[in-house]
Protein backbone atom coordinates (compact mmCIF):
# COMPACT_ATOMS: atom_id res chain seq x y z
CA UNK A 1 0.00 0.00 0.00
CA UNK A 2 1.20 3.41 -0.84
CA UNK A 3 2.20 5.87 2.01
CA UNK A 4 -0.77 7.96 3.60
CA UNK A 5 0.79 11.55 4.57
CA UNK A 6 0.08 13.23 7.25
CA UNK A 7 -1.20 17.01 7.09
CA UNK A 8 2.42 19.05 6.76
CA UNK A 9 3.17 21.44 9.16
CA UNK A 10 1.43 25.25 8.82
CA UNK A 11 -0.08 23.17 5.84
CA UNK A 12 -3.70 25.18 4.87
CA UNK A 13 -6.48 22.71 5.06
CA UNK A 14 -9.88 23.15 3.52
CA UNK A 15 -11.89 20.38 4.75
CA UNK A 16 -14.75 20.63 2.05
CA UNK A 17 -12.08 20.60 -0.95
CA UNK A 18 -11.39 16.78 0.89
CA UNK A 19 -14.17 13.94 0.05
CA UNK A 20 -14.82 11.79 3.31
CA UNK A 21 -15.45 9.05 0.58
CA UNK A 22 -12.29 9.56 -1.58
CA UNK A 23 -11.22 5.88 -2.28
CA UNK A 24 -8.27 6.64 -3.93
CA UNK A 25 -5.56 5.64 -1.41
CA UNK A 26 -7.11 1.86 -2.17
CA UNK A 27 -8.84 1.13 -5.45
CA UNK A 28 -9.10 -2.36 -5.15
CA UNK A 29 -12.12 -2.25 -3.35
CA UNK A 30 -13.97 -2.96 -0.52
CA UNK A 31 -13.78 -6.68 -0.31
CA UNK A 32 -9.71 -6.67 -1.04
CA UNK A 33 -9.61 -3.97 1.77
CA UNK A 34 -11.07 -6.10 4.27
CA UNK A 35 -9.11 -8.81 3.40
CA UNK A 36 -6.04 -6.55 3.73
CA UNK A 37 -7.21 -5.04 7.06
CA UNK A 38 -7.24 -9.05 8.46
CA UNK A 39 -3.50 -9.42 7.61
CA UNK A 40 -2.93 -5.73 8.94
CA UNK A 41 -5.03 -6.25 12.58
CA UNK A 42 -2.62 -9.74 12.53
CA UNK A 43 0.63 -7.93 11.87
CA UNK A 44 -0.79 -5.85 14.31
CA UNK A 45 -1.06 -8.30 16.87
CA UNK A 46 2.33 -9.37 16.95
CA UNK A 47 3.70 -5.58 16.69
CA UNK A 48 2.23 -4.74 19.97
CA UNK A 49 3.06 -7.61 21.78
CA UNK A 50 6.86 -7.00 20.60
CA UNK A 51 6.19 -3.22 21.33
CA UNK A 52 5.14 -4.07 25.25
CA UNK A 53 8.27 -7.02 25.24
CA UNK A 54 10.45 -4.41 24.29
CA UNK A 55 9.31 -1.89 26.66
CA UNK A 56 11.03 0.78 25.49
CA UNK A 57 8.75 3.22 23.35
CA UNK A 58 5.37 4.81 24.13
CA UNK A 59 2.90 5.49 21.71
CA UNK A 60 -0.23 7.58 21.90
CA UNK A 61 -3.06 7.67 19.66
CA UNK A 62 -5.29 10.36 19.26
CA UNK A 63 -8.91 10.46 17.95
CA UNK A 64 -10.88 13.01 17.36
CA UNK A 65 -14.22 12.68 14.84
CA UNK A 66 -17.53 14.63 14.52
CA UNK A 67 -20.26 12.20 16.36
CA UNK A 68 -20.59 9.04 14.75
CA UNK A 69 -17.66 9.34 13.06
CA UNK A 70 -15.73 6.24 13.99
CA UNK A 71 -13.83 6.86 16.87
CA UNK A 72 -15.63 3.59 18.86
CA UNK A 73 -15.49 1.53 15.41
CA UNK A 74 -11.48 2.11 14.81
CA UNK A 75 -10.88 1.03 18.76
CA UNK A 76 -12.97 -2.01 18.30
CA UNK A 77 -11.63 -3.42 14.27
CA UNK A 78 -8.54 -1.73 14.52
CA UNK A 79 -7.41 -3.05 17.71
CA UNK A 80 -9.66 -5.88 18.00
CA UNK A 81 -6.61 -8.18 18.17
CA UNK A 82 -4.35 -6.78 20.58
CA UNK A 83 -3.39 -7.97 24.18
CA UNK A 84 -5.25 -5.72 26.43
CA UNK A 85 -2.29 -5.75 28.84
CA UNK A 86 -0.23 -3.21 27.53
CA UNK A 87 -3.59 -1.06 25.60
CA UNK A 88 -6.06 1.23 26.67
CA UNK A 89 -8.27 3.53 25.78
CA UNK A 90 -8.99 6.95 27.83
CA UNK A 91 -12.48 8.39 27.16
CA UNK A 92 -12.40 11.93 27.73
CA UNK A 93 -15.98 13.49 28.42
CA UNK A 94 -17.37 16.76 29.97
CA UNK A 95 -14.89 17.45 32.15
CA UNK A 96 -15.57 17.23 36.51
CA UNK A 97 -16.22 19.80 38.25
CA UNK A 98 -12.60 18.33 39.46
CA UNK A 99 -11.22 18.17 36.28
CA UNK A 100 -12.27 21.99 35.56
CA UNK A 101 -10.50 23.31 38.46
CA UNK A 102 -7.28 22.36 37.25
CA UNK A 103 -5.54 23.13 33.63
CA UNK A 104 -7.06 21.64 30.41
CA UNK A 105 -3.94 19.36 30.45
CA UNK A 106 -3.85 17.90 33.79
CA UNK A 107 -6.64 15.39 32.93
CA UNK A 108 -5.05 14.16 30.04
CA UNK A 109 -1.21 14.43 31.27
CA UNK A 110 -1.74 12.09 33.81
CA UNK A 111 -3.44 9.19 31.00
CA UNK A 112 -0.41 9.31 28.41
CA UNK A 113 1.22 5.93 28.21
CA UNK A 114 4.07 4.85 30.36
CA UNK A 115 6.46 2.43 28.20
CA UNK A 116 5.76 -0.09 26.13
CA UNK A 117 2.44 1.15 26.34
CA UNK A 118 0.06 2.23 23.56
CA UNK A 119 -2.96 4.67 24.59
CA UNK A 120 -5.75 5.46 22.52
CA UNK A 121 -6.77 8.57 23.50
CA UNK A 122 -11.22 8.96 22.53
CA UNK A 123 -11.49 12.59 22.06
CA UNK A 124 -8.74 14.77 23.65
CA UNK A 125 -7.25 17.92 24.46
CA UNK A 126 -8.53 19.19 21.37
CA UNK A 127 -11.83 19.55 22.62
CA UNK A 128 -10.48 22.50 24.34
CA UNK A 129 -10.05 24.07 21.65
CA UNK A 130 -13.24 22.56 19.55
CA UNK A 131 -16.46 22.27 21.46
CA UNK A 132 -15.26 24.80 24.15
CA UNK A 133 -14.20 26.99 21.27
CA UNK A 134 -17.41 26.37 19.28
CA UNK A 135 -19.63 26.50 22.27
CA UNK A 136 -18.35 29.69 23.81
CA UNK A 137 -17.19 28.16 26.86
CA UNK A 138 -13.89 30.16 27.40
CA UNK A 139 -12.97 33.88 25.82
CA UNK A 140 -11.16 33.46 22.62
CA UNK A 141 -7.80 35.08 23.80
CA UNK A 142 -8.00 31.60 26.35
CA UNK A 143 -8.54 28.74 23.54
CA UNK A 144 -6.52 30.43 20.90
CA UNK A 145 -3.19 30.40 22.82
CA UNK A 146 -3.81 26.70 23.53
CA UNK A 147 -2.61 25.87 20.17
CA UNK A 148 0.78 26.58 20.78
CA UNK A 149 0.60 25.42 24.16
CA UNK A 150 -0.47 22.05 22.80
CA UNK A 151 2.45 22.13 20.72
CA UNK A 152 4.75 22.47 23.07
CA UNK A 153 2.87 19.94 25.63
CA UNK A 154 3.29 17.34 22.72
CA UNK A 155 6.98 18.39 21.81
CA UNK A 156 7.77 17.92 25.86
CA UNK A 157 6.04 13.89 25.37
CA UNK A 158 7.88 13.68 22.07
CA UNK A 159 11.23 14.41 23.15
CA UNK A 160 10.91 12.48 26.53
CA UNK A 161 9.82 9.63 23.97
CA UNK A 162 6.20 9.28 23.39
CA UNK A 163 4.79 8.33 19.74
CA UNK A 164 2.48 10.40 18.69
CA UNK A 165 0.07 9.87 15.86
CA UNK A 166 -3.47 11.83 15.80
CA UNK A 167 -6.41 11.10 13.63
CA UNK A 168 -9.41 13.12 11.88
CA UNK A 169 -12.15 10.63 11.32
CA UNK A 170 -13.51 12.81 8.35
CA UNK A 171 -17.07 12.04 7.81
CA UNK A 172 -19.65 13.81 6.11
CA UNK A 173 -22.71 15.64 6.91
CA UNK A 174 -24.97 13.43 5.02
CA UNK A 175 -22.92 10.20 6.29
CA UNK A 176 -23.83 11.63 9.90
CA UNK A 177 -27.09 12.36 9.52
CA UNK A 178 -27.21 8.18 7.56
CA UNK A 179 -25.64 7.09 10.14
CA UNK A 180 -27.92 9.18 13.16
CA UNK A 181 -30.77 7.59 11.55
CA UNK A 182 -29.70 3.76 11.85
CA UNK A 183 -28.94 4.63 15.27
CA UNK A 184 -32.69 5.68 15.61
CA UNK A 185 -34.10 3.12 13.82
CA UNK A 186 -32.49 0.52 15.71
CA UNK A 187 -33.28 -0.02 19.07
CA UNK A 188 -30.30 -2.03 20.23
CA UNK A 189 -28.52 1.52 18.74
CA UNK A 190 -30.80 3.25 21.07
CA UNK A 191 -28.76 3.68 23.75
CA UNK A 192 -25.91 5.22 21.48
CA UNK A 193 -28.38 7.99 20.46
CA UNK A 194 -27.39 11.05 22.50
CA UNK A 195 -30.32 13.91 21.64
CA UNK A 196 -27.63 16.76 22.29
CA UNK A 197 -25.48 15.54 19.19
CA UNK A 198 -28.46 17.03 17.14
CA UNK A 199 -27.05 20.41 18.55
CA UNK A 200 -23.29 19.88 17.65
CA UNK A 201 -24.92 18.79 13.98
CA UNK A 202 -26.29 22.06 13.84
CA UNK A 203 -23.04 23.61 14.37
CA UNK A 204 -21.63 21.74 11.54
CA UNK A 205 -19.87 24.63 9.87
CA UNK A 206 -18.09 26.13 12.88
CA UNK A 207 -17.09 22.56 13.96
CA UNK A 208 -15.26 22.51 10.55
CA UNK A 209 -13.97 25.69 10.82
CA UNK A 210 -12.70 24.74 14.26
CA UNK A 211 -10.85 21.51 12.71
CA UNK A 212 -9.85 23.27 10.22
CA UNK A 213 -7.62 25.67 12.58
CA UNK A 214 -6.64 22.46 14.74
CA UNK A 215 -5.12 20.62 11.21
CA UNK A 216 -3.38 23.65 10.03
CA UNK A 217 -1.88 24.96 13.21
CA UNK A 218 -0.98 21.30 15.46
CA UNK A 219 -0.01 19.27 12.86
CA UNK A 220 3.79 18.78 13.53
CA UNK A 221 6.97 16.55 12.74
CA UNK A 222 6.63 15.41 16.38
CA UNK A 223 3.01 14.87 16.60
CA UNK A 224 1.40 14.69 13.03
CA UNK A 225 -2.56 14.58 12.19
CA UNK A 226 -4.01 12.27 9.66
CA UNK A 227 -7.10 13.34 7.70
CA UNK A 228 -8.74 10.20 7.48
CA UNK A 229 -11.69 9.91 4.68
CA UNK A 230 -14.10 7.99 6.77
CA UNK A 231 -17.40 7.48 4.76
CA UNK A 232 -16.39 4.32 4.38
CA UNK A 233 -16.05 2.30 7.33
CA UNK A 234 -13.18 -0.25 6.32
CA UNK A 235 -11.31 2.17 4.22
CA UNK A 236 -10.80 4.56 7.33
CA UNK A 237 -9.95 1.32 9.66
CA UNK A 238 -7.59 -0.04 6.93
CA UNK A 239 -5.90 3.33 6.05
CA UNK A 240 -5.22 3.80 10.36
CA UNK A 241 -4.27 -0.28 10.32
CA UNK A 242 -1.57 0.87 7.75
CA UNK A 243 -0.57 3.95 9.40
CA UNK A 244 0.36 1.76 12.52
CA UNK A 245 1.90 -1.34 11.16
CA UNK A 246 4.32 1.28 9.33
CA UNK A 247 5.18 2.95 12.47
CA UNK A 248 5.79 0.28 14.82
CA UNK A 249 7.81 -1.76 11.24
CA UNK A 250 9.67 1.18 11.50
CA UNK A 251 10.88 1.07 15.67
CA UNK A 252 13.16 -1.84 14.52
CA UNK A 253 12.39 -3.82 17.88
CA UNK A 254 13.63 -6.65 19.26
CA UNK A 255 12.97 -8.94 21.93
CA UNK A 256 15.25 -8.10 25.07
CA UNK A 257 18.06 -10.99 24.17
CA UNK A 258 18.55 -12.99 28.01
CA UNK A 259 19.74 -15.98 26.75
CA UNK A 260 22.96 -15.17 28.36
CA UNK A 261 21.28 -14.43 31.38
CA UNK A 262 19.16 -17.11 31.33
CA UNK A 263 21.77 -19.89 30.29
CA UNK A 264 22.89 -20.59 33.94
CA UNK A 265 18.89 -21.79 34.74
CA UNK A 266 18.07 -25.45 35.09
CA UNK A 267 14.49 -26.20 36.49
CA UNK A 268 14.42 -28.87 39.48
P1 LIG B 1 -19.19 11.13 23.55
O1 LIG B 1 -17.74 11.03 23.22
O2 LIG B 1 -20.07 11.24 22.36
O3 LIG B 1 -19.65 10.11 24.52
O4 LIG B 1 -19.44 12.53 24.30
C1 LIG B 1 -18.52 13.16 25.06
C2 LIG B 1 -18.90 14.61 25.07
O5 LIG B 1 -18.01 15.30 25.94
C3 LIG B 1 -18.82 15.27 23.72
O6 LIG B 1 -19.98 15.97 23.43
C4 LIG B 1 -17.63 16.20 23.87
O7 LIG B 1 -17.74 17.37 23.08
C5 LIG B 1 -17.66 16.51 25.35
N1 LIG B 1 -16.36 16.96 25.83
C6 LIG B 1 -15.20 16.28 25.79
N2 LIG B 1 -14.19 17.03 26.27
C7 LIG B 1 -14.72 18.22 26.61
C8 LIG B 1 -14.18 19.42 27.15
N3 LIG B 1 -12.89 19.53 27.43
N4 LIG B 1 -15.04 20.44 27.38
C9 LIG B 1 -16.35 20.31 27.10
N5 LIG B 1 -16.91 19.22 26.58
C10 LIG B 1 -16.12 18.17 26.34
MG1 LIG C 1 -21.60 12.30 21.51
Amino acid sequence: MPTFNPVKPGEKIDLSKLDPADSSFFEEGKKEGKKQLTKLTEKLEILQELFYAHGKHRLLIVLQAMDTGGKDGVIRHVFEGVNPQGVSVANFKVPTPEELSHDYLWRIHKQTPSAGEIVIFNRSHYEDVLVVRVKNMVDKHVWSRRFDQINAFEKMLSEEGTIILKFFLHISKDEQKQRLQERLDDPSKHWKFNPGDLKDRALWDEYMHAYEDVLSRTSTAWAPWYIIPSDRKWLRSLIIADILVKTLEGLNMTLPDRTEELSHITIE
